[in-house]
C-alpha cells in the first residue's frame, strides 16, 4: 500500500513485503517553469498554474500558462527555424541531433521515469520500463529515417510548422511520438503538453539544449485547453497532430475544416478483449490484468471490455479475481507498485461517476480489497459483470482501472460484439488457434489488433483508430505520412 504499511493490496491473505522506494533526489524540482520558445526559457507573460503528485497532492512546480501572444511567439520561432535552418538542412545532418536526443534521454532515463511518476501518478516500474524506453525507441527509430525519405513513399518535403497537443497519460512518450517523426522530416514544432503533467516535456526541452537543437526547432508551450485551441488554430501552422478526447478532437476537426492545414487525431476507445474457450487461460488472465490495469486503465487502447466465451467464464472470472487480489496499489515511487493514482480529480470523478451508471444499470461492481491512501487520488481495480452491449460502462470510454465483463457464444457474435462500439482503436484475441486469430484480425474493425498478448508498442509499427478514433497513424513508416508533402 501506499502508506508505510507494508502488505499486500490484497483482501484474501495479505502477505509482508518490504518496500523499495525509488530515491527522487535525482530529479532537479524547480519551483517554477517558463515556456521553451526558441531555444530559451523564457517567463508567460502573466498567469501560471500549478503541476501536483496525484499520489501525495503535493505542489510540485509552478508553471507558466502560455496565451495567444506567447503560443503566437512560439510560432513565429518555429516558422523561422523551419525557414533557416531545419527544413534545408541534409536529412543525414538532422538524424545526428534525433539520435543524440535519444543517447540523452537513455543517459537521464532515471531522472525522467522519477520526473513522470511524480507528476503523472504512474508506477515507476511503467515509467522506467515503458514509458522512457519506448520514448527513446522513437527517437532512435525516426532518427533512422531522416536520410531516406525518398524510401518511405510520402514525398520529401517537410510541410512546414506542426501544432501538438497531447494528454496526460502517457506524457513523455506522446511527446516522443508527436515530435520525432516531424523532426526527421525536416518540421519544427510547437507542442503543448496536458496541464497536469508538464514537467517531463519541459526536462524534455532542456535535452533539446543539451543536444545543441538549432534554437526553435522545438518549442514547448505549457497551459491548459485554451493554450492548445491557440495553438492548433494559429495561422501559421501547417499540421495538427492531437491526441486525447474524441469530444476535443471532434472540435479540432471543424476548427482547422477549410483550411490549409494537416491534421491527424488520436482519440479514444473502447478496446474487446475477446477470450476463447480454448485459450491459455492464465496467460489470457496476465493479457486481461495488462489490458486494463496498466497505467491505471488510463490508457486509449486499454481493453476496457472483457468478451468471454461463455463455457470458460466461471473458471477465467475466479481466476482473474484472484489475480486481481494480488495487484498493488500504492505509492507510484514503490518499485513494488503494480497501480498508481489516478492523474486527477477531476479523472477520478469521472471514474466513479461512470461507475455507479454501472450500477445504477444493474451490473455487478466487484472490486479488490485494499485500503486506499487518504490523501491523493486512488480507485481500486475494479470488474463489472453482467455488463449488457446497451450499458454506458459498455460504450462509454471510462479511463481507469474498470474492467466490464461481457460473454459471447459463438466466434459470429464475438466479432459483432466487438465492433458494436463508435470507437476502433484497438482489440485482443485469445485462443489456440492460429486461423481463428487470422480470420478474427480480418473481420475487427480495429488499428491494432494485438493476439495473445495486449499492449505491446513498438516505434516500428504503426499505431491508429478507425472511426471515432480518430485517423491518421503513428509510428513505423506511416507516421510519416502526417509530416510530409
Ligand atoms: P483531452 O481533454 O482531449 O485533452 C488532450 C489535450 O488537449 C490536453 O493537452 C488538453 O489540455 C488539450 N485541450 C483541451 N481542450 C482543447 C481545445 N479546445 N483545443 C485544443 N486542445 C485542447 O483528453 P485527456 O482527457 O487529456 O486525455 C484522455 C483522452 O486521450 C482519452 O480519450 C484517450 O483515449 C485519448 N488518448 C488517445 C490516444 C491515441 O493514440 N488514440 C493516446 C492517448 C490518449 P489540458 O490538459 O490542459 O486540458
Ligand atoms: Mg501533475
Amino acid at each position: 500500500m501506499a502508506s508505510s504499511t507494508s502488505t499486500s493490496t490484497s483482501g484474501g491473505s495479505p502477505f509482508e513485503y518490504a518496500p523499495a522506494p525509488e530515491s527522487r533526489a535525482i530529479v532537479d524540482l524547480k519551483p517554477s517553469y517558463g515556456l521553451f520558445v526558441d531555444g530559451d526559457f523564457v517567463d508567460g507573460r502573466g498567469r501560471s498554474f500549478k503541476t501536483i503528485s496525484p499520489a501525495t497532492e503535493e505542489v510540485l512546480a509552478e508553471v507558466a500558462e502560455a496565451d495567444e501572444a506567447d503560443v503566437d511567439a512560439a510560432v513565429r520561432a518555429a516558422r523561422r527555424a523551419h525557414t533557416r535552418v531545419w527544413g534545408r538542412m541534409p536529412g543525414k545532418e538532422r538524424a545526428k541531433y534525433l539520435f543524440r536526443i535519444a543517447r540523452i534521454i537513455q543517459e537521464r532515463a532515471r531522472e525522467l521515469a522519477v520526473l513522470e511518476s511524480l507528476d503523472n501518478g504512474k508506477p515507476i516500474r511503467e515509467s522506467r520500463d515503458v514509458d522512457v524506453p519506448t520514448a527513446a525507441a522513437h527517437f532512435f527509430y525516426y532518427a533512422g529515417w531522416a536520410d531516406k525519405l525518398e524510401y518511405a513513399g510520402y514525398g520529401t518535403t517537410p510541410v512546414g510548422v506542426a501544432g501538438q497537443v497531447i494528454p496526460w497519460n502517457f506524457p513523455l512518450l506522446m511527446l516522443a511520438w508527436k515530435v520525432a517523426p516531424a523532426l526527421a522530416c525536416g518540421n519544427t514544432v510547437v507542442l503543448k503538453p496536458a496541464e497536469t503533467t508538464p514537467l517531463t516535456a519541459l526536462l524534455f526541452a532542456e535535452i533539446c539544449q543539451q543536444a545543441d537543437l538549432p534554437p526553435g526547432v522545438v518549442n514547448i508551450v505549457t497551459g491548459a485547453g485554451a493554450t492548445g485551441a491557440a495553438v492548433v488554430s494559429h495561422d501559421d501552422v501547417d499540421k495538427v497532430a492531437f491526441t486525447g478526447s474524441t469530444g476535443v478532437g471532434r472540435s479540432i476537426a471543424q476548427a482547422v475544416a477549410g483550411t490549409r492545414k494537416k491534421v491527424t487525431l488520436e482519440l479514444g476507445g473502447k478496446a474487446a478483449n475477446v477470450v476463447f474457450d480454448d485459450a491459455p487461460l492464465d496467460q489470457a488472465v496476465e493479457g486481461i490484468v495488462d489490458g486494463i490495469f496498466f497505467n491505471q486503465g488510463h490508457v486509449c487502447c486499454a481493453g476496457s471490455r472483457l468478451l468471454v466465451q461463455e463455457s470458460v467464464y466461471d473458471e477465467l472470472l475466479d481466476r482473474l479475481k484472484r489475480r486481481m487480489s494480488t495487484l498493488r496499489v500504492g505509492d507510484p515511487l514503490d518499485k513494488n507498485t503494480d497501480v498508481g493514482a489516478i492523474n486527477s480529480g477531476e479523472q477520478l470523478q469521472r471514474i466513479r461517476e461512470l461507475s455507479e451508471v454501472g450500477d445504477a444499470e444493474g451490473a455487478e461492481r466487484w472490486e479488490v480489497a485494499c485500503d486506499l491512501p487518504t490523501t491523493g487520488f486512488w480507485f481500486p481495480p475494479t470488474i463489472f459483470t453482467g455488463v449488457s452491449q446497451a450499458h454506458r460502462i459498455a460504450r462509454e470510454e471510462i479511463f481507469g482501472p474498470v474492467l466490464s465483463v461481457l460473454t459471447f457464444r459463438t466466434p459470429h457474435e464475438a466479432v459483432e460484439k466487438a465492433n458494436n462500439t463508435p470507437y476502433g482503436l484497438s482489440a485482443g484475441i485469445w485462443t489456440e488457434k492460429g486461423s481463428r486469430i487470422l480470420w478474427m484480425a480480418d473481420q475487427l474493425r480495429a488499428g491494432v489488433v494485438w493476439a495473445n498478448t495486449f499492449n505491446k508498442f513498438d516505434a516500428t509499427s504503426p499505431f491508429g483508430g478507425y472511426k471515432e478514433s480518430g485517423y491518421g497513424r503513428e509510428g513505423g513508416r506511416h507516421g510519416l505520412e502526417g509530416y510530409l508533402r
